[in-house]
C-alpha cells in the first residue's frame, strides 16, 4: 500500500492524523534541495509503509522531524498521539545526536561502538527502522548539501548505517546505502566503474537471457514451476570491493550478474540445484548452502557457480519466496511476522523477542568460523548480537561514543577521556543539566565535564566509580598528593650526620654534646662503614644558630672527621 492509498483508506487513522500535523508544522520550510521540507518526512513514511511496518512506525516516521525542527514540541506530540508515538519520535531524535567522524585506521572500534550504541539506545527496533528510512532519504538528496557535509554523511552511512542494516538482515537497504555513499566517498572510482561495468552488465544479461529458457524447460520436465527466474546485477559498491581483491579484473567476477530462481519449498531448492548441476557442471568449491547454514545475519539461499555455454561462469541462487523476503528485508520481515503472530503483545516486547531469536546467530557464527568456504571479511562485517546488558554508551560533546560499564558515573567518563580530565573534574553536565559527580549515566547521555586546573581527585570518588581505570588513576593521584604534602611541609627536624673514627665512648660523647644544646634526640642510627661509621642523629629543632653551634662542638670531639646537617 502506498501512503496515498493509506490516507485515502483511513482518512481519520493515525497515519493520516500524523500526516496532517506534520504537513502543517513544516509548512513554509524548505529543504536544501529547494523542495518543501515536508517531502522528506513524507518519503520516510512512504518507505516505512513499504517495509510493512505498523501504523505507529509510519506515523512516528512522518512526525520524526517535527519535535526538533518546528515549533511543535515532544509534549505536544505526546498529548496528541500518545506515549508510544512520542517515545518513537524521541528515540529517533536521540539517535540523531550521534555523529560519526571517521575514518582513521584505528576507527574500527569507534565505528563498532557507535553501531552497538545505536542498537542499545534504540530500545525499540522501530526506532532503528525510522532512523534508517530517514537516512535513506537523506542519502537520496545528498547532492544538495555542501561538499564536506556530503562526505561526512556518506562516511557515516557507509560505516554505521549500512552495516547496521546488514546486521539486521536488511541486505537490500544495506546495499542501497553503500551504493548511495559510494560516489561521494570514491568519486574517481565511481566514474571508472560505471564506464567499465556498463557494457559488461549488458553483455552478461544478454547471456543469461539465453540460458533462461533452457533452465525453465529443464525445471518443467522435473515438474517444478518456479515463481520467478530473474537476474540481479551486483551492486557497484560491493563489486568495487570485490574487484580490489581481483586486481580490478572484471572478467574474474562470476557474479557480476547472477541468476536467481525462486521456488515454493526448501525441498524444491535442493531439487533445482540438482537439475542445474545436471545441465551445467558446477565449479568445485563454489556451492554454498546457506539454507543448512545461514549467514550470521540470517541470510538463507543456495548458491552455485556453474560453467555455462562458451565456458562462461554463471552464479545461480536458489531460494524460497519467504527466504527471499527475509533476505531482502531481514529483521523487518521477521518483526512483522512476530508482530502478527503475537497480536496483542506490545511492540517493545516483540522487539526483545526478535533479538532473543537472533541469539542463535552467535551459535551459527562459531560454527561457521570452522567452515572454510566462507569469506572471513564477511564475518567481520556480519552481525554479532549481544545485548549490551552490562554496558552503556554515552556521547562526548564532540559526538564520539564512549563505552562504559553499567552504573558508570561522570568521573568514570572523565578518566576514560584522559587522566588529567579525571583528576581535574569538578562537575558534570548530562544532557545540558548539572549533575553530581556520582550521578549514574545512561546510554545515550551527552556528557560534558567541567574542569578546574590543579584540582585533585577526592577519596570519596573511590566509593562510586565503576571502572578500574578510574580507580587506579584516583589512587595514584591520592598517593601523589600525599607525597607532595609530606615533602612540601616545612621541616620540623634537623638531621646531623657525623663521620668519626670508631672508638669506645664516641656515641656517649655525641649524646652529651646534644644534651648540652638542650635538643631532644628523635632518632639515632649508625651506618657502619668499617673504621669510620657514619652516625645520623635527628633532633626536634630547626633553630639554625643553635644547630651550627652544636655542629662546631661536634667537630671538636676527638676522632670526628666530618659533620654536616640538613633540615627535614
Ligand atoms: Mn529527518
Amino acid at each position: 500500500m502506498t501512503l496515498k492509498e493509506k490516507l485515502k483508506n483511513e482518512p481519520e487513522g493515525l497515519v493520516a492524523r500524523a500526516y496532517g500535523l506534520a504537513q502543517e508544522a513544516h509548512a513554509g520550510q524548505k529543504r536544501k534541495t529547494g523542495e518543501p521540507y515536508f517531502n522528506h518526512p513524507k518519503a520516510v513514511g512512504e518507505t516505512l509503509l513499504e517495509w510493512q511496518l505498523d501504523d505507529a512506525s509510519v506515523a512516528a516516521g512522518i512526525l520524526h522531524d517535527v519535535a526538533e525542527d518546528t515549533a511543535l514540541g515532544l509534549t505536544e506530540i505526546k498529548s496528541k498521539f500518545g506515549e508510544e508515538i512520542s517515545f518513537l519520535v524521541d528515540g529517533v531524535t536521540k539517535l540523531g545526536r550521534i555523529k560519526y567522524r571517521g575514518s582513521e585506521p584505528d576507527d574500527t572500534s569507534k565505528a563498532e561502538n557507535l553501531r552497538k550504541m545505536f542498537l542499545a539506545l534504540s530500545e525499540d527496533l522501530r526506532v532503528v527502522f525510522i532512523k534508517l528510512a530517514d537516512r535513506l532519504h537523506n542519502m537520496r538528496t545528498l547532492q544538495a548539501l555542501p561538499k564536506e557535509k556530503q562526505e561526512r554523511i556518506a562516511r557515516e552511512t557507509d560505516e554505521i548505517y549500512a552495516p547496521i542494516a546488514y546486521r539486521l538482515g536488511m541486505q537490500n537497504l544495506s546495499g542501497t546505502l553503500h551504493d548511495l555513499a559510494f560516489p561521494y566517498l570514491h568519486p574517481e572510482e565511481d566514474k571508472w566503474l560505471k564506464k567499465t561495468v556498463r557494457d559488461a552488465y549488458a553483455e552478461r544479461e544478454k547471456y543469461l537471457a539465453r540460458l533462461r529458457p533452457k533452465l525453465a524447460a529443464a525445471l518443467k520436465a522435473s515438474g517444478i514451476t518456479p515463481k520467478a527466474i530473474d537476474f540481479r546485477a551486483k551492486r557497484y559498491s560491493s563489486l568495487y570491493h570485490k574487484l580490489q581483491r581481483y586486481n580490478m579484473d572484471i572478467s574474474k567476477i562470476y557474479d557480476l550478474v547472477a541468476m536467481r530462481i525462486i521456488v515454493d519449498t526448501v525441498q524444491e531448492c535442493y531439487t533445482v540445484l540438482g537439475i542445474i548441476h545436471h545441465l551445467w557442471p558446477p565449479l568445485p568449491g563454489r556451492i554454498k548452502d546457506y539454507i543448512a547454514m545461514p549467514k550470521p545475519n540470517g541470510y538463507r539461499s543456495l548458491h552455485t557457480t556453474v560453467i555455462g555455454p562458451d565456458e562462461k561462469y554463471v552464479e545461480i541462487q536458489v531460494r524460497t519466496q519467504k527466504m527471499h523476503e527475509e533476505n531482502e528485508n531481514g529483521i523487518a520481515a521477521h518483526w512483522l511476522y512476530e508482530q502478527n503472530k503475537r497480536a496483542g503483545h506490545s511492540a517493545r516486547s516483540t522487539w526483545r523477542r526478535v533479538l532473543e531469536d537472533l541469539k542463535w546467530v552467535q551459535q551459527l557464527r562459531r560454527w561457521q568460523e570452522k567452515y572454510t568456504d566462507v569469506n572471513s571479511e564477511e564475518f567481520l562485517q556480519s552481525m554479532k548480537v549481544d545485548f549490551f546488558k552490562d554496558r552503556i554508551f554515552v556521547i562526548t560533546p564532540k559526538g564520539d561514543v564512549i563505552d562504559l560499564p553499567y552504573g558508570a558515573t561522570p568521573v568514570d567518563f572523565a578518566y576514560h577521556i584522559h587522566s588529567e580530565v579525571g583528576d581535574e573534574c569538578v562537575g558534570a553536565r548530562v544532557n545540558d543539566e548539572f549533575v553530581p559527580l556520582n550521578h549514574t549515566l545512561k546510554s545515550g547521555d551527552l556528557v560534558q565535564i567541567l574542569l578546574q586546573k590543579s584540582k585533585h581527585p577526592s577519596e570519596d570518588w573511590l566509593k562510586f566509580v565503576k571502572t578500574s581505570l578510574a580507580k587506579d588513576h584516583i589512587r595514584t593521584a591520592l598517593r601523589e598528593k600525599d607525597r607532595r604534602l609530606r615533602t612540601s611541609a616545612p621541616p620540623t627536624r634537623v638531621e646531623i650526620r657525623i663521620v668519626a673514627k670508631r672508638r669506645m665512648g664516641l656515641l656517649k660523647d655525641i649524646s652529651v654534646a646534644i644534651n648540652q644544646s638542650h635538643f631532644s634526640i628523635a632518632s639515632m642510627n649508625t651506618v657502619d662503614q668499617g673504621n669510620f661509621p657514619a652516625i645520623k642523629v635527628q633532633c626536634d629543632t630547626t633553630d639554625k644558630k643553635k644547630i651550627e653551634k652544636l655542629v662546631l662542638k661536634l667537630k671538636h670531639l676527638p676522632d670526628v672527621r666530618e659533620v654536616s646537617y640538613q633540615l627535614v
